[in-house]
């Protein structure tokens, strides 16, 4: 128990923690499995993992007890010296990747700033471009993190505004629109990067295909392929990752979220070597990237994921939710997409804003946040049972229904 209240929190956190988030008015002290509770003891349904870090379930078991062994034993040496987790993962990672090399991060912003190092120095040591020519293309709507390099390819004025001058040698194009990829290119182009489905832009999924059709022009004009996976990998989307729905290998897997199984933050970048060994010692690094304690509740984390089969559990369910939430055929409802237990519901116009129905969601008992002022996200810890889905849906058919 915590000393405060829910009411003093929130208004603490106003005053002294900066404003650049608006969340919905629910503190959460305690958690497990798919159930958050407040100071107050009133139990939610977490029905967004922290943006798919948490796809493991709060607190798994087996995770907190690599933590805590980890934690007991070693945490960090920084990379000035070897240690015996970091091989160990690196390994494990690759193996799961089918990749041959890792580069570790903590966050997801720092592993996608690894894959735009790695496509550019790649593209002058490998390809030949001229001296700081280098292009990748990026997507409408994509969203890739917050630093000012990742935001300086961003379409979404919110993210970027008042943030310049900014980080020249990107193209931005339409998602889901292959020709304009394909117009896009020239012979400074490096790479393109790509997230599987949009997740933040409202889970736009593109057509089948999509991610052929981009892979067919990467190898036609020798770019690379990165994947932003950090959202839509470690089973959420009812695969181990997204891009598996096509038929393709990305050059470059950017991994974060759910690889720290909702404890600890762990991001990587995977490649064969003739790609990430572009970089040779001090060309990149990170303090933390690589830690045991990461490492450990990273082996854990994957562990879990394909022990408990989570991608298969993701695809049922998902289809399953999806169903449930079509069966609705509510008049507030435009249309709902997704794949795995990655959901949007898109509201209709004449429905009003979709924070509105997260507040009345919340009241409740479910947390969902809305995505734009139109989209529901529902993206629940991917240990949700049947059961779980049919007790949310009651609640969801009488705010939406
Ligand atoms: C969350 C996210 C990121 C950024 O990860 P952080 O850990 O917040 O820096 C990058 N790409 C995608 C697709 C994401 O969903």
């Amino acid at each position: 128990m915590t000393d405060y209240n829910s009411k003093d929190l929130m208004e603490m956190e106003h005053k002294y923690g900066a404003h650049n988030y608006h969340p919905l008015e629910v503190v959460i002290s305690k958690a497990e499995g798919i159930w958050v509770e407040n100071p107050e003891g009133k139990r939610y349904i977490d029905m967004l993992s922290a943006y798919s870090a948490v796809n493991q379930g709060h607190r798994h078991p087996a995770i907190i007890k690599a933590l805590k062994d980890q934690a007991d034993t070693l945490t960090l040496t920084s990379r000035a010296f070897f240690n015996d987790k970091w091989p160990v993962f690196a390994k494990k990672l690759a193996e799961v990747t089918g990749k041959e090399m890792i580069l570790p991060m903590n966050t997801g912003a720092e592993a996608v700033e690894t894959a735009i190092k790695t496509m550019r120095k790649w593209g002058y040591q490998v390809k030949g471009v001229e001296k700081d020519k280098a292009e990748i293309i990026v997507f409408e709507e994509n969203f890739h993190g917050r630093t000012t390099t990742i935001v300086s390819f961003s379409t979404d004025p919110t993210a970027y505004e008042n943030y310049g001058p900014f980080t020249p040698g990107f193209k931005i194009v339409p998602y889901n629109d292959l020709e304009a990829v394909q117009q896009a290119v020239n012979k400074n182009t490096v790479g393109i990067m790509v997230e599987p489905i949009q997740g933040e832009a409202g889970v736009i999924v593109p057509d089948d295909g999509y991610l052929d059709g981009l892979a067919e022009i990467a190898k036609k004009n020798n770019l690379l392929l990165a994947a932003d996976e950090i959202q839509t990998g470690f089973c959420r989307t009812g695969k181990l990752f997204a891009y598996m729905y096509d038929n393709i290998e990305p050059d470059i897997i950017i991994m974060g979220k759910a690889l720290g199984g909702g404890v600890f933050p762990v991001s990587a970048v995977a490649a064969n070597e003739d790609i990430l060994g572009v970089f040779k010692p001090g060309s990149h690094g990170s303090t933390f990237g690589g830690n045991p304690l990461g490492c450990a509740v990273a082996i854990a984390s994957i562990d879990v994921l394909l022990d408990e089969n989570l991608a298969d559990r993701s695809m049922e369910l998902g289809n399953y939710f999806m169903e449930q939430l079509r069966n609705l055929n509510s008049d507030k409802i435009e249309l709902v997409r997704g794949k795995g237990l990655l959901i949007g519901v898109v509201l209709k116009k004449s429905a009003g804003k979709a924070r509105i129905y997260t507040t009345a969601l919340k009241e409740k008992g479910l947390l969902c946040k809305e995505t734009h002022d139109w989209i529901i996200r529902f993206a629940p810890p991917l240990i949700i049972k049947k059961e779980d889905i049919d007790f949310a849906m009651e609640r969801i058919r009488d705010v939406l229904g």
